[in-house]
């Protein structure tokens, strides 16, 4: 049986004014990954794609690798990019008998509000009989269209993301049950208008950890799949928001009733969702008192509003510039996404002083108050190819690449200045550019919650602080427009009034 495994996936910051064309889906090379390079790339690797490789190569299946599209979060994905992703896919589809999708599940386009379920829907139309599965990302805005064009679908239990693997296993294991009749998967879709806030999406955190350990359990006994999609609010779609996705074998009414549950329990929950962020001087005077108080480890500044992951630029500079007049000193940063800045140090050389004006470069039209460049003056203590391999639980054994990258000495402060927009979740990254985190008194990453893969461990605090950016954690700054209405908490002020009971929107499918 020839089994195609391929991969479309970004997370579309609709604010986000970071261009996502198909170079951003490439990893640095002149087109995305596909057939045997993907295969052998993805191999063994702690990611979706490892997670159907693995299973595939389990159960026997031929497998026929094509695209591996994946960018960082940005703004809308060109149409050349989607188009060109698309059509490979759809060709892929016409040389098998069953099709493994990685899809993020929050990716639109500039004409496509729902890129996968354009994608799906076009695979359904040409392909009415190809059984196609699909592993999303826990943010994943779910819609009827993606849930009508699909056989199996399954989400991730944990953010930070370290069950990518697992959950496309899960799914895959299910998709081959199906296709040799030992179970009739049956899929309910059903979503609740709320969009909780992506600072308490954490399953670290009560409400979302209860959340999934009961999507778990119902795993574990009477379903095939139940996932809990906390959705991707910094999406001003129609859909964004919560959706669960439960399937059985062959018992609609079992599925309807546990997608539900895990809705019910969301929403009565709604309030604990919600994030409220404090002012910035009084998080960095917290920063420095908590660094003075026994315990080891750095103290971790996280500037959360510029979180490249969830489409920032990666280039604000509030919080760095309230770190150097704070005069905080031994601290590394993570990262500042600059290559003008990059070139002008290669430039200069290592061991040279040089006066840059970093950051702040790009417009954030979303945002009524712009981010400015910071000028600074300090030496240029390494210069990098920015590879590095992944060593933590998420994307394990994968090349992370950051592009050219070097290091910027300001006082006490020492800042990474990279090429490619790459998340602060895996200590690697400091260390591939001479820093060692352990040993700072102070971290500033530019992350949300992934940073606690890596980072948390080894923190001895975490001062979220609030800076810039168009992941602002402060809904008031953006403007929806596009979003269901009402929705909460932007259209619901009292969190215990129930008489504001919803009705869930929901869809089965046999
Ligand atoms: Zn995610």
């Amino acid at each position: 049986m020839n089994i195609g495994i391929a991969m479309m996936s970004h997370e579309t910051n609709t604010f986000s004014p970071v261009i996502t064309d198909l170079a951003r889906f490439s990893g640095g090379r002149t087109q995305p990954l596909s057939g045997n390079e993907a295969l052998e790339t993805y191999r063994d690797t702690a990611s979706c794609l490892g997670g159907f490789i693995k299973i595939a190569s389990e159960r026997s299946a031929n497998m026929v690798h094509g695209i591996a599209a994946a960018a960082a979060p940005s703004g809308r994905v060109e149409n050349d990019a989607y188009e060109y992703i698309c059509d490979s896919i759809l060709a892929l589809a016409g040389q098998v008998d069953g099709l493994l999708l990685v899809l993020h599940g929050a990716m639109a386009t500039v004409e496509f509000d729902d890129g996968e379920g354009e994608l799906l829907q076009r695979i359904r139309a040409r392909h009415p009989n190809l059984p196609v599965c699909i592993a999303l990302d826990m943010h994943a805005n779910v819609t009827r269209q993606m849930v009508d064009n699909c056989d199996v679908l399954a989400g991730y239990h944990t953010y930070p993301h370290i069950d990518m693997d697992t959950t496309a296993e899960r799914a895959a294991n299910l998709f081959f049950d199906m296709l040799e009749g030992k179970s009739k998967p049956v899929m309910h879709w059903a979503t609740a208008p709320m969009l909780p806030h992506v600072m308490r999406q954490g399953t670290d955190d009560f409400p979302n950890n209860q959340l999934q350990q009961r999507a778990i359990e119902l795993e574990d006994s009477s379903c095939l799949a139940a996932s809990l999609f906390t959705g991707f609010p910094h999406a001003d779609i129609h859909a964004a928001g919560v959706s669960a996705v439960v399937i059985t074998n062959d018992d609609l009414d079992h599925a309807r009733t546990c997608a539900n549950e895990l809705l019910d329990f969301a929403w009565q929950q709604r309030a604990r969702f919600v994030y409220t962020a404090e002012d910035l001087p009084t998080s960095i005077a917290r920063a420095r008192s908590a660094q003075q108080e026994s315990g080891t480890g750095p103290v971790i500044i996280l500037d959360h509003y510029d979180n490249t992951a969830s489409g920032g630029t990666m280039d604000t500079t509030e919080v760095l510039a309230a770190v150097i007049d704070a005069k905080l000193n031994d601290v590394a940063v993570f990262g500042f996404y600059d290559p003008e800045v990059v070139e002008q140090m290669i430039h200069a050389g290592v061991g040279e002083q040089v006066t840059v004006k970093l950051g702040g470069k790009l417009p954030m039209p979303a945002l009524a108050t712009q981010s400015s460049p910071l000028t600074l003056t300090g030496e240029v203590v390494l210069i990098s190819n920015g590879k590095f391999k992944a060593q933590v639980a998420m994307s394990r054994g994968l090349t992370i690449n950051m592009g050219r990258a070097a290091v910027l000495r300001v006082g006490g402060v020492d800042i990474a200045v990279i090429s490619r927009h790459i998340e602060p979740y895996d200590p690697a990254c400091f260390r591939a550019l001479g820093m060692e985190p352990t040993q700072r008194k102070y971290l500033m990453l530019k992350s949300r919650i992934h940073y606690r893969v890596g980072f948390k461990p080894i923190a001895k605090a975490i001062i979220e602080c609030a800076g810039r950016g168009v992941c602002t954690s402060d809904y008031d700054e953006l403007e929806f427009n596009n979003v269901r209405r009402p929705i909460y908490p932007l259209d619901h002020t009292d969190a215990e009034d129930d008489t504001t009971r919803h009705e869930f929107e929901s869809q089965s499918r046999t």
